[in-house]
C-alpha cells in the first residue's frame, strides 16, 4: 500500500483498522535467482535497487535475526560525501544524491536531514587539509565551504573557545551532509524490496554454503537449505564469517564500535559537528537526545558492547570540545561490530568463484553508503560487471597495491 496524506486522512476516519503489514512474512521457496545473506541495510538496498532498477524480482534476502537489528539500527546516523580521493568521492557523492531523492523514491519517511556536516579544525596543517579536501570535492561537483572562527562560534554558542587546550580555528562545512533515522532506512528498503516480491525471511541463519567446484549451488539455513543461481554476501561485521563458509578470506577483522544517547534537551546543536582534536560527533535527534560516539574500541571482537576504557575516552573527548556536556547525563549506550578492512575503504566486487558476490568492508561509514552500496551492488550482481563509481573497490586492490586509504593510516584496521 502506499502512503500519502490521503492514505493517512482514510485510515483515520476508518480507525486505523485498514493498515497493511509493512513487509511479508514468507517462508523460503525451494530456489532463487539472488540470496542476499544479511537483511541489514545494504542487504535489502540491493534487493530492492535489483528489483527496481534492474528487474530481478526472484530474490530471497536471509537475515538471521530481525531487520534492524544489525549496524542499520546502531548507527549515529550521519550521511555526508566530504571524502578527498578518486576511489572515493564518486561514490558517496552518488549515495548522497540517493539520499536526496529516497523517500519519494521508496515512499517512505526516513526523516532525512540536510543540517549540515561540519569538521573543526584546531592548528594551520588541519586548516590546510581541510582546505584542501573541501577544494578536491568542489573539483567533483561537491559542495564545501571554510568557515572562519567567527561563524563557527555564531553558529555553535556552546563550543570552548576561550579556554580550551586545542583551541577551534574553524571548519569545513558540507550543507548538504547530515542525519537520517537509520532504521527506517531499514524498513522503507524492506517495504519496498517486498513490494516488487522479494521474500524477506527474518530468523533465517545462513550456516553454509554448498558448492561444486567454483560453482555455488546453494545456502544451508536454520530453515533448511535453499538453492540459488548467484549468492550476494552482506552480512557487515559478520563478512568475514560468511565468506569463510563458501572458502573465502576476506582481508577484515571485526572490532566493535559504541554510540551513545543523552537524556532528551532543548535545541542545542543543529547541524553534525566532528571534533578535530580527538575522535569524537555529535547531532541531536529530533527526540533532543544528543547522540555521538567516537572511535572504535581498538580490538577484535563480536560482541556488540564495548569496554569502559573508550567510554572515558569519548566523553572526556567531548567535554573538551563542549564543557557543558560535563552536566549531560548519557541514557543509552550500545555497540555494533564493524567489518574493518585494512585500508579503511569497503570491497564491492565478485568473488573469485563463478557465483558469488562480496559486499563488505564498510568499517564505521556504512551507512551513508547505503544507497549507492545497494545501487552499485545490484548493478555488479546483474550485470556481472562493476558500476563506474565502484571500480576501485575491488577484492584484489590489496594484493595489486592499490589502496584506498583515504585516512593515511597505511594497512592497519584498528588506525582507520
Ligand atoms: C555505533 C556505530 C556508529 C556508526 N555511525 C555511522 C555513521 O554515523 N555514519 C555512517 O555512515 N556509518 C556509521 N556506522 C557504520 C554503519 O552502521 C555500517 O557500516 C553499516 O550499517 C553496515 O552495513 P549494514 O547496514 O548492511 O549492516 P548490518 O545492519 O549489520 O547488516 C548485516 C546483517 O547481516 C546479518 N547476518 C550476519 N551473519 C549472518 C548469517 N550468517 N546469516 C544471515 N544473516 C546474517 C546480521 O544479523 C545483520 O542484520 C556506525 C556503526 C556503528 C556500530
Amino acid at each position: 500500500m502506499r502512503y500519502s496524506a490521503l492514505s493517512i486522512f482514510k485510515n483515520a476516519l476508518g480507525g486505523n483498522k485498514d493498515w497493511q503489514p509493512v513487509w511479508r512474512e514468507p517462508e523460503p521457496k525451494k530456489k532463487y535467482d539472488v540470496i542476499i545473506a544479511g537483511g541489514g541495510g545494504h542487504g535489502l538496498a540491493t534487493a530492492y535497487y535489483l528489483a527496481h532498477e534492474f528487474g530481478v524480482r526472484n530474490i530471497g534476502v536471509i537475515e538471521k535475526s530481525y531487520i534492524g537489528n544489525g549496524n542499520i539500527g546502531r548507527n549515529t546516523t550521519i550521511i555526508r560525501s566530504n571524502y578527498l580521493l578518486e576511489g572515493n568521492t564518486p561514490f558517496y557523492e552518488l549515495s548522497l544524491k540517493l539520499w536526496e531523492g529516497l523517500e519519494q523514491d521508496f515512499n517512505f519517511n526516513a526523516m532525512v536531514s540536510q543540517r549540515g556536516v561540519v569538521n573543526l579544525v584546531h592548528t594551520d596543517g588541519q586548516r590546510d587539509a581541510a582546505r584542501r579536501r573541501g577544494n578536491a570535492m568542489r573539483m567533483h561537483g561537491v559542495d564545501a565551504e571554510y568557515l572562519d572562527l567567527k561563524t563557527i562560534r555564531d553558529m555553535l554558542p556552546f563550543f570552548d573557545y576561550s579556554n580550551a587546550r586545542f583551541p577551534i580555528m574553524g571548519g569545513l562545512i558540507q550543507r548538504r551532509g547530515g542525519t537520517v533515522r537509520h532504521d527506517a532506512v531499514a524498513w522503507g528498503f524492506a517495504r519496498g524490496a517486498d513490494s516488487y516480491g522479494v521474500d524477506i525471511i527474518q530468523n533465517c541463519e545462513m550456516t553454509g554454503v554448498r558448492r561444486e567446484g567454483s560453482k555455488i549451488t546453494g545456502v544451508e539455513t536454520s530453515k533448511g537449505f535453499i538453492e540459488c543461481d548467484k549468492l550476494a554476501l552482506s552480512a557487515a561485521g559478520h563478512s568475514s564469517v560468511v565468506a569463510e563458509m563458501a572458502g573465502i578470506k576476506l582481508p577484515i577483522e571485526s572490532h566493535v564500535l559504541q554510540a551513545f544517547v543523552s537524556e532528551g534537551l532543548k535545541p542545542f546543536i543543529d547541524t553534525v559537528v566532528t571534533y578535530g582534536a580527538g575522535h569524537f560527533y555529535i547531532s541531536q535527534s529530533d527526540k533532543g537526545g544528543l547522540v555521538f560516539g567516537g572511535d572504535i574500541d581498538g580490538y577484535n571482537s563480536y560482541a556488540r558492547r564495548g569496554n569502559l576504557a573508550t567510554v572515558e575516552h569519548v566523553m572526556e573527548a567531548g567535554v573538551a570540545m563542549i564543557p557543558a556536556l560535563s552536566r549531560v547525563k548519557v541514557l543509552r549506550s550500545w555497540g555494533g561490530i564493524m567489518d574493518m578492512s585494512m585500508d579503511g575503504s569497503p570491497i564491492i566486487d565478485k568473488a573469485p568463484l563463478d557465483n558469488l558476490y562480496i559486499n563488505a568492508g564498510w568499517c564505521y561509514g556504512g551507512f551513508k553508503a547505503t544507497p549507492a552500496s545497494g545501487w552499485c551492488y545490484a548493478h555488479l550482481i546483474a550485470k556481472d560487471e562493476p558500476h563506474p563509481v565502484a571500480k576501485f573497490m575491488r577484492l584484489d586492490r590489496f594484493r595489486r597495491g592499490y589502496l584506498i586509504d583515504e585516512r593515511g593510516a597505511g594497512a592497519q584496521p584498528n588506525l582507520h
